[in-house]
């Protein structure tokens, strides 16, 4: 990965790339480049021998002129400052993509969730849950899992809240367990939104998808649901998928189901006996298919990387996965990417339909879900190619930020500005 590219300055020049298209005010421009206020703080945590550790985490509120502040929480050694802006401003372009009425937060604990125990991560967790208690709640700022925290963390984070609230609150994070208000679909929504996107990509390329081999770099929540619906809704041939360990081929296709239990049994991907060689992730990402997906992290492909990738197609599971380099070469070489703040956002979707059965305290089949999340989907597709086809834009991410910050901008400007 590029650790080099600020992860913040490339969510500025993606909002500048597209300000260029949209009549928006420079003023009201430079408020949606920015988030409104960033938490940083240390929490100081017992740990199970009875000493005392340190964290330093991290919550930013981007962007509320369209609904509450939205977004997940992370857990990873390398969560930074700016890497949780970006990610919080992504969150207010991928709302306003799908128009959903959220804005945009994200978290994050530079933390290696791995090298402690399961009740040092819950004080972790509850700690911040007291941090961030005054800044969140249901109409206020939901927090949901992002990479390396789930349904878990979400349980811990609305326990603690609604113990110091003494009240029941269950919209004030999403993501959470079904049995603790969750909602049915929450963990397949990133890859269904990721399946949908290239489904709807493929017909609008003129492509077949069930003729299409496909490789997924990155094997969490977001790129081992996207391999298996691709698999098994689209019946597209998944030859490759990686994980930190490393990249599994098998050019017949792999049962992707059985690598899941494989690296569910093994915490790894390395080894699986299912395929014919293993790769590194660079020779994953630069193989020879007609999908690729990036699902691990951000600034995955960069410029060199970009110059030597061999699909037609990119979908982007991850948020950020190609660098802004990356992301011109892949123009001036007629890739198509279809964006992270498109492709990726069913598990807001879903957050969303989880946060209305929170309120209304109504909860709805799995099937609803699934119907609703592929009405938003499809509907945004059609409007991101609609302003693709109707502007003299680059690329299908310019155009999805094009209506999205027009989105946004409008929502500012009809609330004016306090005081
Ligand atoms: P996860 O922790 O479940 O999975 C991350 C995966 O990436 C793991 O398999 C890990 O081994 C792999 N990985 C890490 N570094 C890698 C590397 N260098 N090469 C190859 N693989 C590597 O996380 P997730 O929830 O699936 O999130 C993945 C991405 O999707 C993130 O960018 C996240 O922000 C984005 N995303 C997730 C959701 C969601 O609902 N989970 C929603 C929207 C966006």
């Amino acid at each position: 990965m590029s650790g080099d590219v600020n992860p913040f300055e490339s969510l500025q020049e993606q909002i500048d790339d597209a300000a260029a298209y949209v009549d928006v005010d420079s003023d009201v421009l430079e408020r949606l480049k920015r988030p409104e206020r960033v938490l940083e703080t240390t929490l100081s945590v017992e740990m199970d021998d009875g000493s005392i550790e340190v964290f330093t985490a991290f919550r930013s509120q981007f962007n509320g002129d369209r609904g509450p502040y939205k977004g997940g929480i992370r857990y990873h050694p390398n969560v930074s400052r700016d890497e949780v802006k970006a990610l919080s401003g992504w969150m207010v372009y991928k709302c306003a993509t799908v128009d959903i009425p959220y804005g945009g937060g994200k978290g994050g604990i530079v933390i290696d969730p791995r090298e402690y125990s399961l009740s040092e991560l819950e004080r972790v967790t509850r700690s911040y849950a007291k941090e961030l208690r005054p800044l969140i709640g249901p109409d206020r700022d939901i927090p949901a899992p992002d990479v390396n925290t789930g349904q878990r963390e979400m349980n811990w984070i609305k326990d603690t809240y609604e113990t110091l609230e003494n009240t029941t609150a269950p919209g004030t994070v999403t993501g959470k367990a079904p049995t603790s208000g969750g909602s049915a679909g929450r963990v397949e929504a990133t890859g269904r939104s990721v399946m949908l996107t290239a489904r709807e990509a493929f017909e609008f390329l003129g492509k077949t998808a069930s003729e299409a081999t496909v490789a997924v770099q990155g094997f969490g929540n977001a790129g081992s649901v996207a391999a298996r619906l691709i698999d098994e809704e689209l019946g597209a041939n998944v030859v490759a998928v990686s994980d930190s360990s490393g990249a599994i081929h098998q050019p017949d296709g792999l049962d992707v189901a059985d690598a899941k239990d494989h690296k569910k049994e093994t915490g790894q991907l390395a080894g699986y006996p299912g395929a014919s060689e293993e790769l590194t992730n660079e020779e994953l990402l630069t193989m020879d298919v007609d999908l690729l997906i990036p699902a691990a992290l951000e600034n995955a492909i960069d410029r060199e990387i970009a110059q030597r990738v061999s699909a037609d197609v990119i979908v982007e599971a991850a948020n950020g996965p190609l660098t802004p380099n990356a992301d011109d070469v892949l123009t001036d070489r007629d890739v198509a990417v279809f964006p992270d703040i498109l492709a990726n956002a069913g598990g807001v979707t879903v957050s969303y339909f989880e946060w209305v059965q929170n309120r209304q305290r109504f909860y709805w089949t799995e099937q609803r879900v699934n119907e609703e999340l592929e009405r938003v989907v499809t509907e945004a597709f059609d409007t991101l190619t609609d302003t693709y086809e109707e502007t003299d834009v680059p690329n299908y991410r310019t155009a999805a930020y094009v209506t999205a910050i027009e989105r946004v901008a409008n929502a500012a400007d009809e609330a004016g500005v306090f005081p």
